[in-house]
């Protein structure tokens, strides 16, 4: 699924990428401008990751987070995780890391969310997050 991303075989709102990693829109986002964060190199479990690709993977996380909250999606918090393992509720079978903006008063929501995952569209979180992107 995310290895046909990588390849351009399916459609992805892409953040951004390098070499080895990409970011793009959730589409089933539990907020406005949820995104991944996918190593490049195929890996199921983080016990399958080389340790580069990881390192790789948060730095990415780590400037869209800065963006989430500098940009135009004005988030006031922000969610980084990684869940490994089916009983951890991974679903996609490609390491992947997610990064949640967060808003005041958005507890609700998210949890609803997060128990009913619906796809929805990206309103331009995209460009808004990529705009945002530090060095
Ligand atoms: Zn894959």
């Amino acid at each position: 699924m995310f290895c046909a991303i990588v390849a351009g075989e399916a459609p992805a709102a892409v953040v951004t990428e390098t070499d080895e990693v990409i970011a793009f829109l959730d589409v089933r986002p539990m907020s406005e401008g949820h995104t991944l964060v996918v190593p490049k190199r195929h890996a199921a479990r983080l016990a399958d990751l080389p340790a580069e690709d990881g390192a790789r993977m948060f730095a990415l996380g780590h400037r869209l987070a800065r963006a989430a909250r500098d940009g135009g999606l004005r988030a006031d918090a922000v969610n980084l995780v990684v869940n490994d393992g089916r009983a951890a509720f991974q679903t996609v079978d490609h390491v992947h890391l997610h990064v949640i903006p967060r808003f005041a008063g958005d507890k609700r929501a998210v949890l609803r969310r997060f128990l009913r995952r619906k796809p929805r569209t990206s309103d331009g979180a995209a460009a808004l997050l990529r705009d945002a992107l530090p060095d």
